[in-house]
């Protein structure tokens, strides 16, 4: 019996999928499955979108046509999907929580999740070389050779098969012809797995006690939040390998965010040597075809271990097993273009989706971690030695109101002291300045003319082996005039105040024998030369050395003996709530670099404000009395921690055009008695390549959803059109 006539045979449902694509674009697009193409929420897919090809993910299952509420004949077709692994769940999770609460659209979260457009890309497969039975009818001795060498096993490429039987590929292309050789694709090549055992240390018992935590932590497949709160020289990196170790014994993958490239070298040579192979490395550095590779292994799981900048985060692991941040509290963390994030906080957010542990490690913790972990919110993992007993180094300040420096120099006399005794035992001297190029402005002796940008609001500053005046804003530079452009003066022109060439410069004079490295980021060209100059400092070739932040972070010098600070206290006068503790961590740091091995460090800071509480906790290394102070300030003021901040941020091409946008846009903003609404004002930049800015602060109590406020106050504003501008900034780190 038929049970199921012709007629009655329900007729095959056609079915759309959800589409989100990586563009400024928040909503999805549908598109018809193809009846040969299965789709599944995650696949990478190809679709067209206006007149071109763009690759997306399927954002949601698929759903019957009919259910959609347009007409299904307008659908267009999925073209392709990708041979890749389904983006996951947890990943789908992330974006959506990103694209809500720093107010961006879906679309460009994805893209940082798609940051590796080769991989989308059919890839030529590498081939390699095979016997077959037939022999040529000409042999010679080359010719023997290579099929001598393809006899045994592996199958090997082109370029590694000539090399092996000492021929050119010429011979091998002779052989393919002759069908002696035939040409089958090579499998990916699939990295070494770091081995947790190849190289374990002992560890101290200071180090013993958070080594323990930190595995108890990673062996769980929970999520956890610690804070490894070390002084520099304990041993933190050491102390998260063990953690890394944990979650490689399980199968999954990790990742170790770093604030800076030109630090990875070191940290990949140092994993090495623990885990015996180097890790995956992530950086805007890359080539296409290394981001492709890297991104393709990380979505398949081959590869384990991944060093990278804040972009890592997005990777789409396979299997991840446990976030680190390394220097938690860089500035470097916070992205301000395209989507504005604090990669600290999406590490967190990350663990929260995955359900792993995420270890956040620094010397000097952001405050906000610091709070976090005091009240219990996180772990707290305290190490309260330096390895090896190597000691913190003796910080003292030099007072420049009563040891100026000469007139026209920048180091005080007992600072010079220092550095000669130090010289003197064949041991390294840095000083420390944290201003890029040789004076931060110049001006005409006769007329008082100040050379300013002609795009920005900002002084030019000399960069005198580049021979120009230039703006660190917008990247403007011209040569350095021999006449006044104001008065017309021949010579007249004076640099006021030193940048790091300017102490290279000084240190050259007085000390004509030494040799001097100077590290700003002007002055080196390329990552591998950084590089190689941080392991030469490291080697102990240069005896002085002069930087900028470049030189403050994570760098191991073991002869480095003496940090001298040119300016304690720079960048002590601006409006932004964090601008304390970040000199506090930069000093912190930078003096940290001092005696981390057996010379006991001397730090010596030049000020002229010793008697603050920022140089008195600094001096007496006390750092909870100076976060403690800082704690305080920040409830009073109600500021992150203890409450919530967003900017937003105008521009447009004149200053009339910029004041008008961002009155008349304050004006729809919804009425709330819980949020502080300062401003408009002109910003402290107040025009950047040539456009005029203003800004807005948004001030919340902590319980405040600021989001949904804003999002409030978007739809009822007017839309922002031609050369105006708005753009949004959730927990602001930069406030010019
Ligand atoms: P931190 O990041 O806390 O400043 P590091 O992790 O850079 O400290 O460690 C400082 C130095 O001490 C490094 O050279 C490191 O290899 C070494 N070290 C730390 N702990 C150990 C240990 N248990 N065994 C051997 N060497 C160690
Ligand atoms: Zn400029």
């Amino acid at each position: 019996m038929d049970l199921f006539p012709e007629h009655d045979v329900p007729k095959k449902q056609a079915m759309a999928v959800p589409v989100l694509i990586p563009l400024a674009l928040d909503q999805t697009y549908h598109y018809l499955v193809p009846d040969d193409l299965p789709l599944a929420i995650g696949d990478f897919v190809t679709v067209p979108l206006g007149s071109r090809k763009r690759h997306g993910v399927v954002w949601g299952p698929p759903c019957p046509t009919g259910e959609l509420d347009f007409d299904p004949k307008k659908l267009r077709k999925v073209i392709k999907r990708h041979d890749l692994p389904p983006l996951q769940g947890n990943a789908h999770k992330l974006i959506e929580w990103v694209a809500r609460y720093c107010l961006a659209p879906r679309g460009m979260v994805l893209k940082m999740m798609m940051s590796a457009p080769a991989a989308f890309e059919p890839s030529k497969p590498r081939m390699g070389y095979s016997l077959t039975k037939i022999r040529p009818k000409r042999m010679t001795d080359a010719r023997n050779r290579v099929v001598d060498m393809a006899l045994f096993g592996a199958l090997h490429s082109k370029g590694e098969l000539a090399q092996l039987s000492d021929v050119s590929t010429g011979v091998i292309d002779g052989l393919v012809k002759a069908g002696t050789l035939e040409e089958t694709p090579l499998p990916e090549q699939i990295p070494p797995a770091p081995s947790p055992d190849f190289q374990t240390l002992t560890f101290s018992d200071a180090q013993q006690s958070a080594v323990t935590s930190l595995c108890e932590n990673a062996t769980q497949d929970k999520f956890t939040v610690s804070l490894l709160d070390g002084i520099t020289g304990c041993g933190k990196t050491e102390i998260y390998f063990e953690a890394i170790a944990t979650v490689l014994g399980k199968g999954q993958q990790a990742v170790v965010l770093l604030p800076e490239i030109a630090l990875t070298g070191q940290f990949l040579k140092r994993f090495e040597k623990r885990f015996g192979v180097y890790p995956g490395s992530w950086h805007s550095a890359m080539t296409p075809a290394e981001r492709s590779r890297i991104w393709r292994m990380t979505a398949n799981g081959n590869l384990k271990v991944i060093f990278g900048a804040r972009s890592a985060l997005f990777l789409p692991f396979h299997n991840l097993g446990l976030v680190i941040v390394d220097e938690e509290h860089e500035a470097a963390y916070k992205q301000d273009d395209q989507v504005r994030y604090q990669a600290r906080n999406i590490a967190v957010v990350r663990g929260m989706t995955e359900k792993i542990p995420v270890v956040l490690s620094s010397a000097t913790p952001s405050l906000e971690s610091w709070v976090n972990a005091t009240t219990g919110k996180y772990s707290h993992i305290k190490v309260t030695e330096r390895y090896a007993k190597a000691e913190l180094p003796e910080i003292t300040a030099i007072d420049l109101r009563a040891d100026p420096p000469e007139k026209g120099r920048w180091m005080s006399p007992l600072l010079v002291d220092e550095v000669t005794a130090t010289l003197a035992r064949k041991e390294q001297a840095l000083l420390f300045l944290n201003r890029r190029g040789y004076a931060p402005l110049t001006l005409c002796r006769k007329c008082g003319h100040r050379f300013e940008c002609p795009e920005c609001s900002a002084w030019l500053v000399e960069h005198r082996h580049k021979k120009a005046l230039c703006c660190h804003l917008c990247g403007f530079h011209t040569p350095v005039p021999t006449v006044c452009p104001s008065c017309e003066a021949e010579n007249s022109l004076v640099p006021c105040g030193p940048g790091v060439e300017r102490i290279a410069e000084e240190l050259t004079e007085r000390f004509p024998d030494a040799k001097s490295a100077i590290l700003s980021s002007d002055l080196v060209t390329s990552i591998s030369e950084q590089r190689a100059m941080l392991e030469d400092i490291a080697l102990g070739k240069y005896d002085l050395i002069v930087g900028t932040q470049l030189v403050a972070k994570g760098h191991h010098f073991p002869k480095l003996s003496l940090v001298g600070v040119i300016d304690g206290d720079l960048g002590m006068a601006q409006a932004d709530p964090r601008t304390a503790e970040r000199s506090y961590q930069l000093l912190t740091q930078v003096t940290g670099r001092a005696g981390r091995e057996k010379t006991k460090g001397k730090g010596l800071i030049q000020t002229y404000m010793p008697e603050n509480t920022l140089m008195q906790s600094l001096l007496s290394a006390d750092r909870d009395t100076f976060m403690n102070a800082e704690m305080e300030m920040r409830r009073m003021g109600a500021l992150p921690p203890f409450g919530r901040l967003a900017a937003l941020i105008f521009s447009a091409d004149t200053r009339s055009d910029v004041t008008a946008l961002a009155h008349h846009f304050t004006k729809y903003a919804p009425v709330s008695d819980r949020i502080r609404i300062l401003g408009p004002v002109e910003a402290p930049l107040a025009v950047i390549r040539n456009r005029h800015r203003a800004r807005v602060l948004l001030k919340a109590d902590r319980e405040i959803d600021i989001q949904s406020y804003l999002r409030k106050w978007l739809q009822n504003a007017p839309k922002i059109t031609g050369n105006l501008k708005l753009v949004i900034d959730i927990d602001p780190y930069n406030f010019f």
